[in-house]
């Protein structure tokens, strides 16, 4: 137990704001749709709801309620044993509100939830066909729980009309215990990973990884052999922040320099595309990523 470690600056700077910025800030008033990059306050709101080269303004909508029945020691999303029960309009309305909005690409994820029989997954899969049936061209990513291995679940997913399949193992192998919930094993989320790509090989998958944890060399890149072994196709890597005195101490900010290195480690290694930094979240800028790398 030391002392609490020092902001490092780069992690003080200002982000640049990109031109779609104000238009999406403006019309999401009405749609009473959870976005977690206002609600987490993602400091890279600028970046993605702006839209970059390639004009694709990424953001994050939270389904199935903002209470989870897990928790791990590094989130700071609110916990219950039996959380409220699901929105049966929720599909319908966030698909209806999302279209509406005018985003070219769109993370959705959910908290866990281990009171309802198959996790919630029927209830993602429909957002996703509501969403497609409404705006074709959409780009959807879907950011899924574990389902505790239950690959039924993964299935309706990878086959919900989502264009890639991502799911987070949040560290490396040695430090799954320490920094998730007990719940949850980096095996049993690499045979989601794998399963998805299974069921469907033109998904693209995709995986987070959070440094400063106290992970070694060593460790991370046999993290990358494993997920690259799955199949993994996209990867990011990004540092944790400690968000209250009561989680996890953050162990070490990892310098932009060395996020460059794991960056170049993750091109090297083949994998479709590695976004790597200190800011760096699961769906930052996703939709600047996927196209530009499908695009090549
Ligand atoms: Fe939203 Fe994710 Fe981008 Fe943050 S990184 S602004 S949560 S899309
Ligand atoms: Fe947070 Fe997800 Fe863990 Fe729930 S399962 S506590 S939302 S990281």
């Amino acid at each position: 137990r030391g002392e609490r470690l020092r902001l490092p600056p780069w992690l003080k700077t200002e982000i640049p704001i990109g031109k779609n910025y104000n238009r999406l800030k403006n019309t999401l008033r009405d749609l009473n749709l959870h976005t977690v990059c206002e609600e987490a306050r993602c400091p890279n709101i600028g970046e993605c709801w702006g839209g970059g080269e390639y004009a694709t303004a990424t953001a994050t909508i939270m389904l199935m309620g903002d209470t989870c029945t897990r928790g791990c020691r590094f989130c700071s999303v609110k916990t219950a044993r039996q959380p409220p029960p699901l929105d049966p309009d929720e599909p319908y309305n966030t698909a209806k509100a999302i279209a509406a909005w005018g985003l070219d690409y769109v993370v959705l994820t959910s908290v866990d939830r281990d009171d309802i029989a198959d996790g919630g997954a029927e209830h993602f899969a429909k957002t996703v066909s509501n969403l497609k049936e409404r705006n074709p061209q959409i780009l959807v990513e879907c950011l899924t729980p574990d389902f505790r291995g239950d690959l039924a679940a993964v299935e309706k997913i990878a086959l919900s009309g989502t264009d890639v399949y991502a799911h987070n193992v949040e560290t490396v192998r040695e430090l799954q215990r320490h920094v998730r919930d007990p719940r949850a094993n980096f095996d049993q989320s690499l045979s989601v990973l794998k399963h998805a790509k299974q069921v469907r090989p033109t998904l693209l998958t995709k995986t987070s990884i959070m440094l400063g944890l106290g992970e070694t060399d060593q460790q991370i890149l046999n993290t990358l052999t494993g997920l690259q072994e799955a199949g993994v196709d996209c990867l990011t890597l990004g540092q944790y922040m400690q968000p209250t005195k009561r989680h996890l101490k953050v162990e070490e900010y990892v310098t932009p320099e060395r996020f460059a290195y794991w960056e170049k480690v993750g091109n090297d290694m083949g994998f479709v595309y590695t976004a790597s930094g200190p800011l760096v979240r699961s769906s930052y800028k996703a939709g600047e990523f996927f196209l530009k790398n499908l695009l090549k």
